[in-house]
């Protein structure tokens, strides 16, 4: 039997990239802003039908930067369920991260318990949608305006995604989205920030090229996260793809959903009202109590047959060695029950439906 990793990158046929990447060749132009750079920003404007986006090296990079153009000082509310750059964008520019706990149902920022973290330290709120599950998006703005608190998407997973016929990218001050090799839509590397301020857009852009202004002008400390113009090509031909790409994804979740739907003890990801999911990726919540054994044995017993599962997310950020214990994990209880019960099951656009069956089969023969 074949190895099944967790992910495996969506690739456009080999003869369009190469086409493709044909005028770089001849442009001499490999990086600044170059042709295709404009093209794919040009196409990505259009898809998720957003007026402002800027286009950068990474997904963490978008939100660090955004962070930094916004000059913020104070706390930042955020959650621990999450990817590390989510923190460490908070972080590395010298923000305190605040642990909002997240919601048993969607696994995003509990909205119910966000206005009692806000201190007259309280800048920002960078929720996080997570597994491509859309965020409480009508509370937190609300809850924003009333404070005049900013608010930064991590979109990392909600590519393609719409909450009331809407992009996710048209949330929030800002929505970062991150085109890693193993996201929905990638271009290896990559990431975009969509914003709704053009002002602040300019800043953002001069962050991202040094802070450099004009030929002789720099008044910005700004970083290196310039998107190259081979990424950006990768993402041109992987955007004519990607809802093709989505709607074989779904195909994939909608037989994990029959095989696993109605079993005891395994709770899986919400199908949220008013949403067009991405299906990012398939989350499963083992209760050993119920189900009858623990969600390190169901990845133990995957791992054996040569089949990869994640624990996405573990350990929870707000736990790392980096952080020296400065925050109490069991502020976040909900977070921390996830995060040693779920387990991510294999889930990319060409998992066949019989490799589907293999999972569920191995799975399945676990519950007591
Ligand atoms: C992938 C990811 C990021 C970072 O994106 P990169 O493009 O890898 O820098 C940030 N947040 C979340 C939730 C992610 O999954």
């Amino acid at each position: 039997m074949s190895k099944i990793l967790v992910t495996r990158s969506s690739m456009p046929p080999m003869d369009e990239y190469v086409n493709e990447i044909k005028d770089i060749w001849d442009s001499r132009w490999l990086t600044n802003m170059g042709v295709k750079h404009k093209e794919l920003q040009a196409g990505l404007r259009e898809y998720l039908g957003v007026e402002n986006i800027d286009l950068f090296t990474n997904g963490h990079m978008a939100l660090e930067l955004s962070l930094q153009a916004m000059n913020l000082q104070g706390e930042v509310i955020t959650t621990p369920f999450t990817f590390a750059s989510t923190t460490h964008a908070i972080v590395r520019n010298g923000l305190t991260p605040v642990f909002c706990d997240i919601n048993p149902q969607d696994f995003t920022m509990d909205v119910d318990k966000l206005e009692s973290l806000i201190t007259d330290r309280t800048c920002a709120i960078m929720p996080v949608h997570v597994y491509g599950n859309v965020c409480n998006v009508e509370e937190i703005e609300r809850i924003a305006n009333k404070y005049e608190l900013k608010v930064i998407y991590d979109a990392a997973h909600t590519f393609g995604v719409k909450y009331k016929g809407k992009s996710t990218a048209s949330f929030g001050d800002v929505s970062c989205f991150s085109f890693h090799a193993t996201k929905v839509f990638h271009s290896i590397e990559g990431g975009a920030a969509c914003f709704r301020d053009a002002e602040f857009g300019k800043k953002l852009y001069g962050l991202k090229n040094f802070g450099i202004r004009g030929p002789e002008t720099v008044d910005a400390v700004g970083a290196n996260a310039k998107m190259n113009e081979f990424c950006a090509a990768m993402g041109i031909c992987n955007l004519r793809h990607v809802d093709e790409e989505i709607a074989k994804r779904g195909k994939a979740v909608a037989r994990y959903r029959e095989r696993l739907g109605d079993v005891d003890g395994l709770q899986l990801n919400p199908i949220q009202k008013d949403v067009k999911p991405n299906y990012a990726y398939f989350p499963v919540i083992f209760d050993e109590k119920i189900f009858g054994a623990t969600r390190n044995e169901v990845m133990e017993a995957l791992a054996a047959h040569d089949i990869g599962a994640r624990k996405y997310f573990y350990p929870l950020t707000n736990t790392f060695e980096c952080f020296h214990n400065m925050f109490d994990v069991n502020e976040t209880p909900v977070a921390l029950h996830m995060s040693r019960h779920v387990l991510t099951l294999p889930l990319y656009a060409d998992l066949s439906v019989e490799d589907v069956d293999r999972i569920c089969d191995i799975v399945l023969s676990l519950k007591k």
